[in-house]
């Protein structure tokens, strides 16, 4: 994960909390920034979609 104050590639997690999603705290060894992120499920029901709606805004758009 990438810092999103300084770009720095080398965050630390700091804590990790698991639920239904999982989120991380993480820091920043270079500015000292601390951030959350947040991982989302996504189905293949979802997954499809995006793909599709992808392909369909490729055929969309002229070219
Ligand atoms: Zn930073």
């Amino acid at each position: 994960m990438i810092c999103p104050k300084c770009a720095y590639e080398k965050t630390c997690v700091i804590a990790t909390i698991k639920s239904t999603t999982v989120q991380r705290w993480r820091k920043c060894p270079k500015c000292g920034t601390s951030f959350c992120t947040i991982e989302i499920l996504k189905t293949d029901e979802e997954l499809n979609r995006y793909a599709k709606e992808a392909l369909k805004e490729k055929l969309d758009r002229p070219e």
